[in-house]
């Protein structure tokens, strides 16, 4: 369950052929550390790029968080507050989305949260390596947790 099916260094690798050779048909973005540094109310240029080519493969786009902050409304359709690993704020984007959740792919930056939520919401994950914060101090102790499951990981995953 915890377990990725693709692990990339950034969202940057993440190419409208690779949605189009796995049957993408949408994708929900984690943003905090996943597509923007943590806290950022405006998407940055790298984060529009990631969209971008989710967008050019013709999958919809969708935005996860667990932070309750109000997002710019580049981020729409956005579920806050969204308690993952709870599948209820995947589920509700896929339908907001109208996808089946095998049709859908999460993007996001930790195993706890992103991957876990994704997988019991029956959807493929990615993992992403996290662009930054290490300032946080619950999340700082879930890097550490997340290491040694990374370590397994890395180079299993499909
Ligand atoms: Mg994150």
């Amino acid at each position: 369950m915890l377990r990725p099916d693709f692990i990339f260094e950034s969202v940057a690798d993440l190419t409208s052929d690779f949605y189009l050779k796995n049957g993408i048909k949408a994708v929900i973005f984690d943003i905090d550390d996943t597509l923007c540094p943590h806290g950022s109310e405006a998407p940055t240029e790298d984060c529009r790029a990631a969209v971008s080519a989710a967008l050019s493969a013709g999958a919809g786009v969708g935005f996860i968080s667990n932070n309750k902050a109000k997002r710019n409304e580049f981020f729409t359709p956005i579920v806050l507050s969204a308690n993952k690993p709870s599948k209820r704020g995947y589920l509700e984007i896929c339908k907001r989305l109208g996808v089946k959740p095998c049709e859908a792919l999460s993007v996001g930056d930790q195993l706890f949260t992103d991957v876990w939520g994704a997988r019991r919401a029956g959807i493929k994950a990615a993992l992403v390596t996290p662009i930054s914060n290490y300032k946080n101090p619950i999340i700082a102790i879930k890097r550490v947790l997340e290491k040694p499951l990374l370590r397994k990981y890395k180079g299993k995953s499909k």
